[in-house]
Order: structure tokens, then sequence, then C-alpha cells
């Protein structure tokens, strides 16, 4: 135990009613909607980073649920039923994101999303064309009508080289990441939900009546642990089947006349790009080297920011002189299964991780969730 004061243990550092572990979306929703449901109770987050260190404060900000060829790559290996189970949580997550905070918080643009097609995947574009009506039937009655639509009309407004279709989702948008997440923060901590930061879990004792958290500044008892730390819950739970991912992004300095605008998804979701502030941010590139990318390190490899400065310069922005500006990485959590875990493990704890790309619609739906389980 570290060197607590007497005061120090008797307000800060004694039982907490509910203690969640790490403060990304999924942390940070969870809290406040345990907090609204038992509003006198001790409701904590503890997160290892000064800031939240997964993915929530790292990622691209698209507002998106998923693209066409994601959809029919997840319908090879699950039923039509947890496919679209799953589209459907995450466009209601989106909208539960937009209801616990406006928009004006979130950054959210309603741009639609955009999958683009390259020169050598014209039977992908195929397959998704001819699968588009019945996916768009599908869906119609839980997100709304016509989703996905041919826009090839759209590739010479935005300038691109070698892409040779568009299909895009209407309710796709994008927001910005970081207002997003400070409003969450703040949000939480206004309800008196209560953070501290830099405190890592290294494990959980459940030996004693209570769940006891070991972690770098000492042991604490509390009532329920929700685990929210995604890529990182297999160091908590090594049986499950959870992995990191890193994923890296690269984001330019900001261009004139910049003719891009919305969220772009390639190459089957492994590649995504946006405009923000003038600028175009890309990330992908992982399928280059899965192995090495399933690492908790945070991390740029020059393989994959090359790679991504080749794509910038060969299809996104082929017609102007750009500079890389910024390049980082974040971790998401990714399994066999797309499906989200979340479930009740024991008496007295909830593991909510899992959520590959598309964490800020599902984070959300499943922060929601975790009120409603507790
Ligand atoms: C580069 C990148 C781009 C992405 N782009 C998008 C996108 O455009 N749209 C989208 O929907 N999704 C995107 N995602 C995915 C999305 O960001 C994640 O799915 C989502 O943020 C997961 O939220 P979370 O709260 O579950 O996990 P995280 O945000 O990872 O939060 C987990 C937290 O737990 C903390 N933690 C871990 N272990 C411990 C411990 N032992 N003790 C204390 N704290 C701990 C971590 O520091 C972290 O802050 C992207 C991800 C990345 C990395």
């Amino acid at each position: 135990m570290k060197n607590f004061s007497y005061w120090e243990r008797k307000h800060f550092w004694n039982y907490w009613d509910f203690t969640i572990i790490g403060s990304g979306i999924t942390g940070l929703t969870g809290a406040i909607f345990i907090k609204r449901k038992y509003p006198k109770a001790k409701v904590t987050i503890l997160e290892r980073g000064m800031l939240p260190s997964g993915a929530s404060t790292k990622n691209a900000g698209f507002a998106c649920f998923g693209s066409m060829s994601e959809i029919l790559d997840d319908l090879e290996t699950a039923s039509e039923e947890s496919v679209f189970n799953l589209l459907k949580n995450r466009f209601n997550g989106l909208l539960a994101l937009r209801r616990l905070l406006s928009d004006k918080q979130t950054g959210y643009m309603p741009t639609k999303g955009f999958e683009i097609f390259t020169d050598n995947e014209r039977e992908i574009y195929e397959n998704c064309m001819h699968r588009l009506h019945f996916v768009n039937e599908t869906i119609a009655q839980t997100i709304g009508h016509k989703t996905f639509e041919n826009a090839d009309g759209q590739i010479d407004q935005f300038g691109f080289k070698n892409v040779n279709h568009i299909i895009s989702n209407a309710y796709e948008g994008t927001i910005d990441t970081g207002l997003m997440m400070k409003n969450l923060i703040d949000l939480a901590r206004s309800e008196g939900v209560e953070i501290y930061n830099g405190v890592e879990v290294s494990d959980i004792d459940y030996s004693g009546e209570r769940p006891q958290l070991n972690t770098n500044y000492g042991e604490i008892k509390t009532g329920t642990v929700v685990v929210a730390t995604n890529g990182f819950a297999g160091r908590l739970f090594p049986e499950r089947d959870i992995k990191p991912a890193r994923a890296q992004v690269i984001i330019t300095k900001p261009i004139k006349n910049l003719k891009i605008e919305g969220c772009f998804h390639h190459n089957c979701g492994y590649n995504y790009f946006r405009n923000i502030d003038d600028r175009i941010l890309l990330g992908g590139g992982r399928h280059l080297n899965k192995v090495a990318e399933e690492t908790y390190e945070m991390g740029n490899t020059l393989e994959i920011t090359d790679y991504l400065s080749d794509l910038m310069k060969s299809t996104i922005l082929p017609e102007g002189d750009f500079e890389i500006d910024q390049t980082w990485s974040g971790i998401m959590g990714v399994g066999q299964s797309k499906e989200v875990i979340l479930e009740k493990v024991g008496a007295s704890t909830i593991a909510a991780f899992r959520f590959g790309g598309m964490g800020i619609a599902l984070g959300t739906y499943v922060g929601k969730s975790v009120g409603e389980m507790v």
C-alpha cells in the first residue's frame, strides 16, 4: 500500500460500490449509467494512463457501423442473425452517444460514409453491388431506407486516382474524437463519478467476500467490478478470446482547397481515412503484418507508415503536395468472433470488451447495457 494518509483512506482510497477498470468510451459510459441508476453509490474509474490510453482517444472518429464489403465478409463466417444484430447494435450505439452528448459536444458531422474500390478490387465491388439490395432491405426497418447506394458520380469531386467505384452509406458521419472524450470525462465527473488516473490493476482477487483489486497503489476492495480494458483485457482474462491489435495512423499538415469530406473505408475496412481541420487522417495497413501488430506496445513501424504514405500519394491525394505532420497508434481488442464480450463473470464482475474497429458506436451501446446489468 502506498503512503496513504488517514484522510486519504477516509475520503479517497476506501471501499467503492462500483469500480470500472478503464476510462475509454465503454468505461465512461458504463460509469455514467451506473451512477444514474444508483445515485448514492460510489462509482470510481481506475485508469492506468495519464489520459485514456487504449483506443478511445487514438481512433479515427468515424461514427460508423459497417461498410458493404465488411458486412459481406462477416456473413462468410457468422450467421445473418448475428451480423445484422451487430449492425443494429452499432447503429443504436451511435444514437445513444448522440443522446448522451450533443452533436456540438462530439463534433458530429453527418458527412455520410464512403467505401472506395481501387483497380484490383473489381470482384469485391461486383459482389457488393450484387448483394446491396438484400442488405438494404434487411436493415431498412432497424437502420433506415437505402442505406447503401452507388456513388460513382462523386469520384471526380473527391479527386481520387485509381478509384473505380464508390458505395456510400447515408447514415455514417464523423466526430472529433478528442472533443467527445473530453466532454464524456467532464460529464462523468459532473454526475459524481470519480476518476483516478495512473492506477493500473494487475489482478482481481476473488478469494474474499468482496473482489479485491491489486494495483500499483496497493489493494482496494469493491462491490462490483466492470472490466472495460478492451485490447488489454487478456491480461486480466488470459483464457478469453481477446487479443490486442495495434492500429497505426498518420495525419497530414493542413492542405489548401481539400476536396475530400466524409469518412472513407478501403480494402474491406483495413484502411480508413477522413478529413479533419483541412487535413487527411489515414489509418490502416495492419493486414501487412498482423503478427507484429498483435502487441500491447504503442508505436509506429516504417513498414506501415510507408504503406500509408504511398496510399495517400497514389490514391487519396494524387494531385497535390502534402506533408505528414504526425503519426500515432492505438490498441484495439479483437478475437475470433466479432461479437462483443458483455457478460457477468461470477457474482460481482462484468466483462465488457472486444470492440474491434467500431467501438465508438458499440462502446456507448455496451456502456448503457452495463448500467442495465448491475
Ligand atoms: C487507430 C484506431 C482507429 C480507430 N478508428 C475507429 C473509428 O473511426 N470508429 C470507431 O467506431 N472505432 C474506431 N476504433 C476502435 C475504437 O476506438 C475502440 O473500439 C473503442 O475506443 C474501444 O473503447 P473502450 O473504452 O472499450 O477501450 P479503450 O478506449 O481501449 O479503453 C480501455 C482503457 O483501459 C485502460 N486500461 C487497460 N488496462 C488497464 C488496467 N489493467 N488498469 C487500469 N486501466 C487499464 C487503458 O489505458 C484504456 O484507457 C479505432 C481504434 C484505433 C486504435
